[in-house]
């Protein structure tokens, strides 16, 4: 199975005078798109939303490293009072009632998603993962900070966590990297100018640079300032016996060679990115072989129904928005 590249969950707020701040959680691997489906502006998909036209992208979050951890980020969000997760934190520790969210459609409003989410990102497994949120405005960011810690026990955001806030457009190469990784990459320039072997910084021995899913670098590789390579195994290894958190996966730790601060999400990122600019190679230059789905034929539908009140949220194995995706991240 090819790995996700980008796959986010993500917010977004309803416009119409009827429905103030309603909002809706779902995910997707194309944000920019998705939202245009909400609208109405492309065809297929997101029909549960459209009486609550138009809608705006608030937020969202991205880093997951499997599609299915970024499902399971999703359910706990869209169920904050029903999610193990949640309930813990804020229900037990506060009276819903103060809160507000005593019904699921209190739970859909803004400031309550706000909330669910800081819980979220606080807790096992998902304060454990290199996740990245997007803010679409600094006003969403800041209203976050003020409002997303439970009054009664303000707990830190996790260390790894990068927030960032401007237009989904700035970051175009992040969700479509397939179509943005040229030549020039400091990453794809690195990869080429590679020898046919390397040797892994932790045990020493040869690694076959095609292997690409079996090593990862320091991106000082790039600048040449680092030479560290090692084997996923190897460094995930590293990265575990100096954890204090006793996590299953690795998080972050500096670099055995040059003491850089490196985020495991961010060095899994970088060899996927590997990955497809050797297939782009190999396909051959000059026509683009990646799927460009801007088209609206292979477009999934990964509304995934967070308002409509399910009574229970077991279905995840039968969502459809799975054919239309390999394609996008495979390019064959
Ligand atoms: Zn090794
Ligand atoms: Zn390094």
């Amino acid at each position: 199975m090819t790995p996700y590249l980008f796959y986010c969950c993500y917010l977004i707020r309803s416009l119409h005078p009827s429905h103030h701040n309603y909002t809706y959680v779902g995910s997707t691997p194309d944000p920019i798109k998705r939202l245009r489906q909400h609208n109405g502006e492309l065809t297929q998909g997101a029909y549960k939303t459209a009486k609550r036209r138009p809608w705006e992208m608030i937020l969202f979050v991205y880093g997951f490293p499997t599609k299915q951890s970024a499902l399971q980020f999703e359910w706990a969000w869209q169920h904050p009072l029903r999610s193990r997760v949640t309930k813990r934190q804020r229900i037990h520790l506060t009276s819903e009632s103060t809160l507000g969210m005593r019904a699921p459609a209190q739970a859909n409003l803004y400031l309550s998603k706000l909330r669910a989410l800081y819980d979220i990102l606080c807790t096992k497994p998902f304060c454990e993962w290199p996740l990245k949120i997007r803010f679409m405005d600094p006003a969403h960011h800041a209203l976050f900070l003020a409002e997303g810690p439970s009054p009664l026990s303000f707990i830190n955001l996790p260390t790894q966590l990068v927030i960032s806030h401007g237009s989904a457009q700035d970051i175009l190469p992040v969700i479509k990297p397939q179509k943005y990784l040229h030549r020039d990459d400091s990453a794809a320039k690195w990869f080429r100018d590679q020898p046919t072997t390397l040797e892994c910084f932790v045990c020493k021995s040869t690694i076959e640079k095609m292997e690409m899913d079996r090593y990862v670098c320091c991106p000082k590789n790039y600048s040449k300032s680092c030479n560290m390579v090692s084997h996923l195994t190897c460094l995930a290894t590293l990265f575990l016996a100096n954890d204090t958190t006793s996590s299953l996966i690795p998080i972050d730790h500096v670099c055995p060679a040059c003491s850089e601060h490196l985020v495991w999400g961010d060095l899994i990122y970088d060899l996927r990115l590997r990955s497809i600019y050797d297939k782009k190679q190999n396909i051959g230059a000059g026509s683009d072989p990646i799927k460009d789905d801007d088209s609206d034929d292979a477009i999934e539908d990964d509304d995934n129904s967070s308002n409509v009140d399910h009574s229970s949220g077991t279905n995840r194995s039968g969502e459809n928005d799975d054919t239309g995706e390999d394609t996008d991240w495979n390019g064959s």
